[in-house]
């Protein structure tokens, strides 16, 4: 499988580039052959990807980010054919149909039912967050670091109630899950974290299999602690 990791020299100031690598090591643990593809923002977005994966990023490289994917097009018909899309904060953003930038409201790519306004404070530290869906660990955890302030359109699911922390910053809620589409403001990198998140991007790719090691619960439960939970 391929695993696409997109626009790497624009969205990926947060280190959430683990989150394709933690997916491609996660698919050969469970016996299926994966690899990461870098997706450059100045190429057409690989057609030929099994999941996309996209980061966060500052201001300026985000709006960048926005312009170019629409110009692209492709991740609509990615979303199409149900093949799975991870974003992550400014991606989340951009998925939806508009956010803001450096104070000027900015053209998303409507795949999201979500708007992003300014906040009034920097949401940046620790979040833990009940997931929506049942994904074998009682809590996501992750850290933010963002401004944008995320409104769910009435009846978008999120993927988690916070417990701790902003999240989307409103409605008491982190990140969205819309068909093959799942939006966190987590990072961490989130796949990292939430092994979890890992098994469930697994199902969704069509694969079987579960990568809960020790160690990932050792490091689950420590940064549970972290958060004070
Ligand atoms: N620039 C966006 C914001 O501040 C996203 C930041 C991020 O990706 N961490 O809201």
């Amino acid at each position: 499988m391929k695993i696409i990791y997109v626009y790497p020299d624009l969205l990926s100031t947060y280190g959430d580039r683990g989150n394709a690598l933690v997916l491609a090591w996660a698919l050969r643990r469970v016996g299926v052959e994966a690899e990461v593809v870098e997706s450059p923002s100045d190429r057409p977005v690989p057609r030929d990807g099994d999941a996309y994966v996209l980061g966060g990023g500052e201001d300026g490289p985000q709006a960048l980010a926005a312009e170019r994917l629409r110009a692209d097009g492709y991740l609509a018909e990615v979303a199409a054919s149900s093949r799975p899309i991870l974003a992550i904060c400014a991606a989340f953003q951009i998925l939806g149909t508009s956010f803001y930038a450096d104070g000027i409201e900015r053209r998303g790519l409507g795949l999201l039912p979500v708007t992003t306004a300014p906040g009034a404070n920097r949401l940046v530290g620790e979040v833990v967050s009940a997931p929506i869906i049942p994904l074998g660990r009682g809590y996501l955890t992750g850290f933010e670091n963002h401004s944008g302030v995320t409104t769910l359109d009435r009846g978008v699911e999120p993927l988690g109630r916070v417990i701790s922390g902003g999240g989307n910053g409103v409605g008491g809620v982190d990140g969205a899950v819309v068909g093959s589409i799942v939006a966190s403001y987590l990072h961490g990198p989130m796949l990292a974290r939430n092994p979890g998140m890992v098994d469930l991007m697994i199902a969704k790719l069509g694969a079987e299999g579960s990568v809960s090691s020790a160690l990932q619960e050792q490091l689950y439960q420590n940064r549970i602690t972290v958060a004070g939970r």
